[in-house]
């Protein structure tokens, strides 16, 4: 049976890839064009345990989608078993809360809402024209960031300003990693019965880190905003700060208000603190030898999280599982354990040997014997979303 499905991620300056086969579940090629726009840029293929990269000469998003296609053409049982294209769209805005098939009206509301993703969403609407040009008979499906969210209630989702700047602007808390969100509460779902009818709170804590309150399957808070720089710190970004800031930093360094939100978005968060890294993995490997600062960065990451967890919380009538997945999720032991030290009073403890031996890509329960919330570590899988959500699409 033909299900293969092309997932494409067209980033401004990469572009993501895979072909994924058996309802999801097998991937026959995945990769990446690195440094797009620019003339150092790249694109590998792995397949079957091996890795090809081909150099670039026109570093243009139509060229890296066009040695996709030249590669599939060249491996023919992969490129007939295609059935469709899925995208991913950073922003859907209120316009979408799901996944769609996509036709003109959906392209132009991608580019609507391409005001509140100025990098992200001109670069999606790249990607689906390229894709449609080169395989003009796939049907192509947008499966947004934001869709998740959209069941928020009102008092979550606006911000306490003037309502006429939501009602002519549609200012309000958006959320993201939703694609990845709605992963997780399904897999849960399978592994623990009876968890869609119960208050879980996920940690997707990767360079972007965000984290999720799902009431009963749906989200019921999120800690990102109109854009992705709200909430947690991250790697680079600062995560919710006074925004005074802004204007006290332009001022200070007699930057504007763009170049100054530039240094919340780039050069903040575990970067910023460190002074040494945005990358969890050296902070840790820095703080083993002794460097404070790393250490520090590492504590502020995790008490931030524990704070945002704690007050989505309100939205749920009961923590019954933790969710960590993303990067660092899903492979710091160091950052769950902090994180969980952080939230005694809502009685979450974890067992140490578990949570150190937790083996990578599975999921499992760290949760301490005398702890009645489950703890969970559960690897998230957005490629395997969209191609699902492309494949009902198709099928519908
Ligand atoms: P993105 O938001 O770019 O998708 P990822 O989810 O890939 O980010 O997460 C990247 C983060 O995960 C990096 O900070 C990296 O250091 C961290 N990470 C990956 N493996 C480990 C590990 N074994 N221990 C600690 N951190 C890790």
């Amino acid at each position: 049976m033909k299900d293969g499905i092309l997932v494409i991620n067209c980033g401004s300056s990469s572009l993501k890839f895979a072909v994924l086969s058996h309802a999801g579940q097998h991937i026959l090629v995945e990769g990446i064009a690195d440094k797009l726009g620019s003339n150092l840029s790249s694109i590998t293929f792995k397949c079957d345990g091996e890795k090809k990269q081909i150099i670039l000469d026109d570093g243009s998003h139509k060229n890296a989608i066009t040695q996709i296609k030249l590669w599939l053409d060249s491996h023919p049982n992969i490129h007939d078993s295609l059935i469709g294209v899925g995208h991913r769209v950073v922003h859907g805005g209120e316009t979408f809360s799901k996944s769609v098939l996509i036709n003109q009206k959906v392209v132009d509301g991608i580019e609507e809402c391409a005001k509140f993703a100025p990098l992200h969403n001109p670069a999606h609407l790249k990607g689906i024209e390229i894709a449609s040009e080169l395989f003009p008979g796939l049907p192509q499906v947008a499966v947004f960031d934001t869709a998740f969210h959209q069941t928020l209630t009102p008092e979550q989702y606006l911000y306490p300003i003037p309502m006429g700047l939501y009602r002519d602007h549609h200012f309000r808390k958006y959320g993201f990693h939703g694609t990845s969100y709605r992963y997780i509460s399904k897999q849960l779902a399978t592994i623990s019965k009876g968890s869609h009818q119960q208050g879980v709170l996920v940690a997707h804590l990767g360079n972007g880190a965000s984290i999720c309150a799902i009431n009963q399957g749906e989200s019921s808070d999120t800690s990102m905003g109109i854009t992705p720089l709200e909430g947690l710190m991250m790697g680079t970004r600062s995560g919710s700060l006074d925004p005074s800031l802004l204007s006290f930093i332009s001022q200070a360094e007699d930057i504007s208000a763009q170049a100054a939100l530039d240094i919340l978005n780039k050069k903040s968060g575990l970067l910023g603190i460190s002074e040494l890294s945005n990358d969890c993995r050296t902070l840790e490997e820095a703080m083993t030898s002794g460097d404070e600062r790393a250490k520090l960065a590492l504590e502020m990451f995790a008490a931030r999280t524990a704070k945002y967890l704690a007050s989505a919380a309100t939205t749920l009538e009961n923590i019954d599982h933790i969710v960590f997945t993303g990067g660092i999720g899903e492979n710091s032991s160091y950052l769950r354990q902090a994180v969980c030290n952080r939230l005694k009073a809502f009685n979450i403890s974890i067992d140490s040997e578990l949570n150190e031996s937790a083996p990578r890509g599975e999921n499992l329960n760290i949760k301490a014997q005398t702890c009645t919330t489950n703890v969970w570590v559960i690897p998230t899988n957005e490629e395997l979303m969209i191609a699902l959500d492309t494949i009902n699409l198709i099928q519908h």
